[in-house]
């Protein structure tokens, strides 16, 4: 078959590397660039993860094995262990919070350990029969722990009102430690080993630019071109005068092309609610740093308005090529100005001092409670006439990089070998 891909993302580049074998892709991309979130640039010869810092693991068996079998895993990538930690209270502690109560002052000690037992008393619910997030962080960690931690924290990353988040959402994202563990790993203060990236995997040279670059190789791309109109043509769909039998969309659900939108309306899909779906951006400053072995740090409380840090300079040492000191990202929920966040920094420890920023409009996708029976409507009306949707943005899901990788697998053996 000849197949369109619209979108160079990770879940594009996965989904046209499994069909290329068999089929004559061609993958469309709107920017210059490739890579969509994943991509990164050279900064002072200093590699910026121009949103976040991207790292590779995955508990899916078949996943691993594929991204494997692109890359040289001891030659070309370092395993190194996640050591992340929290700035809380003026001091570094470490992650997850839960296990470090310990450290906090008497009052809250007491009262988030009468709470925990409190909880302990009560039935257990299982963590999809809570309404929503809020339920949730409160019915597992307690009132106080959720106002000085979970509340302000998610509040600067997610914007919204926790109590519209659906826990659908949260699926397969959060570690569940059950009270028992977390007063165990607070007397016998216990590291996190548990968690998907508690290890990861990571490019010794160029970030997940590499990882792009890889993917790339022998596919027919077609960069700076924004797929706006498909055209049916003889049962063909027809995108830039190419004729496809398949398409596979990649990009924004908002922004589907004007066909696949007439198809939606005709099969009484809600067009209005996928539209109006909601999003957060992030605005990311590239920032030199003192010598530290963190890998992120996460800053819940709102004396700043930086969420985390992620230290890419610490996943690779050729990160800081062209710098006599260590390098890192400052992640900002939404759009923050320049200078803003240059005065932001000086909040904050490892004496910062910024080398460059990025603004993202689309980083987080925001769910409540009719999402996902609507993007399934959708999926059902579009594989109707040949088209699919895949990624992030597309089937409006938390995907991290392996979570996509996984899904352009279900799509190729359930729709597509
Ligand atoms: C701050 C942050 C940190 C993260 N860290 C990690 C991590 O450490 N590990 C991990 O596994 N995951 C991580 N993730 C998640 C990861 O970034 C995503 O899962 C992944 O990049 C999503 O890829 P995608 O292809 O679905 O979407 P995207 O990367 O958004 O790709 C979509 C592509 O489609 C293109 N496009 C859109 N519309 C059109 C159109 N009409 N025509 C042509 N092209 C179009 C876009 O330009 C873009 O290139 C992180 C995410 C964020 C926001």
């Amino acid at each position: 078959m000849k197949i369109g891909v619209i979108g160079s993302g990770i879940s594009g580049l996965s989904i046209a590397n499994l069909l290329k074998e068999n089929h004559d892709v061609v993958v469309f991309e709107k920017q210059k660039k490739l890579g969509g979130l994943i991509k990164c640039e050279r900064v002072n010869d200093c590699l910026f993860h121009k949103v976040g810092g991207h790292v590779f693991n995955s508990k899916n068996k078949i996943v691993f094995n594929w991204f494997w079998s692109h890359f040289d895993k001891d030659k070309e990538f370092v395993q190194a262990k996640r050591n992340a930690k929290v700035f809380f209270n003026n001091n570094i502690i470490g992650y997850p919070i839960e296990n470090y109560i310990y450290l906090f002052n008497k009052e809250l000690i007491k009262d988030i350990v009468s709470e925990l037992l409190e909880l302990q008393t009560k039935p257990k619910i299982s963590p999809f029969d809570y309404d929503n997030f809020e339920d949730f962080l409160k019915g597992n960690f307690g009132n106080t722990l959720y106002q000085v931690y979970f509340k302000p924290y998610n509040h600067k990353i997610w914007r919204t009102d926790l109590n519209t988040v659906s826990m659908k959402w949260l699926d397969g994202k959060l570690p569940m430690p059950n009270i028992e563990e977390i007063i165990q790993n607070n007397i016998t203060r216990a590291e996190e080993d548990n968690m998907v990236h508690s290890t990861f995997y990571y490019p010794k040279e160029g970030g997940s630019q590499f990882i792009v670059d890889r993917l790339t190789a022998g596919l027919t791309i077609l960069n700076d071109l924004d797929i706006s109109t498909i055209d049916k043509v003889d049962e063909k769909l027809v995108i830039e005068g190419r004729e496809f039998d398949k398409l596979i969309f990649c990009g924004d659900i908002r922004k589907i092309p004007a066909y696949c939108k007439q198809i939606l309306v005709e099969s009484g899909v809600d067009v209005n609610y996928l539209e109006n779906l909601r999003s957060n951006g992030t605005s990311n400053l590239f920032c030199e740093t003192d010598e530290n072995d963190i890998s992120w740090m996460y800053i819940p409380e709102d004396f700043t308005k930086a969420h985390r840090i992620i230290y890419t300079g610490n996943f690779s040492d050729t990160n800081n090529r062209g710098s006599s000191k260590k390098t890192c990202v400052v992640e900002f929920s939404g759009k923050v100005e320049y200078d803003v966040m240059v005065n932001e920094i000086k909040k904050l420890p490892g004496n910062l001092s910024p080398l460059s920023y990025n603004y993202e409009p689309n980083s987080y996708v925001i769910q409540d409670h009719r999402t996902r029976t609507e993007i399934s409507a959708a999926k059902r009306a579009l594989k109707a006439k040949g088209i699919f949707l895949l990624g992030r943005f597309a089937e409006w899901e938390y995907y991290n990089m392996d979570k996509a990788m996984e899904a352009a697998f279900d799509l190729y053996e359930n729709e597509l070998s």
